[in-house]
């Protein structure tokens, strides 16, 4: 069994028809279907469980919403994307306090800072002023934690060495970086999401296949951020049909082939330890032995 611990099918890119990548014996595919669909394809698949992580206030909300539609299913997280924050109303925080109360609700994310784009100061401010208040959650909920980290390792660092939410730990959501980053974090007891980064091209993943090996197998969680960060396929799928086509949790087992490779023991192994881990993190109310 496998389980995407970072996916967002709350995403517009779902709610009409689509196009989206699979994966099967003979490589990629390309489908069309609509959720519903996608969804019966992932039990079959054996990837029955997902983590839905916020973005923001308003699709904290959708979050819930689909979790209830589909429960068992979709676990929800709440949280406010360091990147969406600037575009909320800094008085409407509390709203996230309610809705972290939410039964069900299993972590605060995605929550982190992202200097990918050139930023005035004042963003970076309403970033960890959003960032610093779900930790503060974090902590009061005693929840662990979904961190969107992006250009910005070493500030997120320095906050969470002092923030005591760290000992409810989370994971480092699609990681990108050297091996001496990914140290630092587990030193701090964080798990590492790892997703569709490990299959691109040598030139862009080779930082991360050089840090996979050093990461332990029980701090590695699986997700694909889904609809995003497609994996390389344009070998053989034509790049124009790529274009609108999703990402999807039916990737998983590309990437835990990929991770089995890089460190030298078997698919089996890593699809049991990863599973084992995102329950273990997340407490999530499955059985392992479903379905
Ligand atoms: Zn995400």
């Amino acid at each position: 069994m496998i389980i995407d611990s970072h996916a967002h099918y709350n995403n517009g890119a779902y709610k009409k028809p689509f196009r989206y990548l699979s994966h099967d014996q003979d490589g990629y595919t390309l489908r069309e279907g609509d959720r519903e669909q996608l969804f019966r394809e992932l039990q079959d698949a054996n990837i029955p469980y997902s983590i839905e992580p916020g973005v923001s206030l308003q699709s904290c909300g959708e979050v819930l919403e689909l979790a209830a539609q589909y429960p068992g299913r979709i676990f929800p997280a709440i949280g406010v994307h360091p990147t969406r924050s600037i575009f909320e109303t800094w008085s409407d925080r509390h709203k996230l306090d309610a809705y972290a109360k939410t039964p069900g609700v299993i972590a605060i994310g995605e929550i982190g800072l992202d200097y990918h784009y050139k930023r005035e100061e004042q963003h970076r401010l309403t970033q960890y002023l959003w960032f610093l208040y779900q930790l503060d959650l974090a902590w009061k909920r005693k929840k662990p934690v979904i961190l969107h980290v992006r250009d910005a390792h070493e500030d997120v660092l320095r906050i969470l060495r002092w923030h005591p939410a760290r000992k409810l730990g989370g994971v480092v959501h699609c990681f990108y970086g050297s091996k001496e980053i990914a140290e630092q974090y587990l030193k701090l007891g964080y798990h590492i999401g790892i997703g569709g980064s490990v299959l691109q091209l040598e030139e862009r993943a080779q930082e991360l296949w050089e840090a996979i090996p050093h990461i332990p197998l029980e701090r590695i969680l699986l997700e694909t951020d889904a609809p995003f960060i497609l994996p390389y396929c344009k070998d053989v799928i034509q790049p124009k049909l790529l274009r609108r086509a999703r990402n999807t949790s039916l990737i998983l087992p590309a990437v835990i082939r990929k991770i089995a490779e890089l460190k030298g023991i078997s698919a089996d192994e890593v699809e049991q330890a990863t599973t084992e881990n995102t329950i273990r993190l997340f407490h999530l109310p499955v059985l392992e032995d479903n379905p």
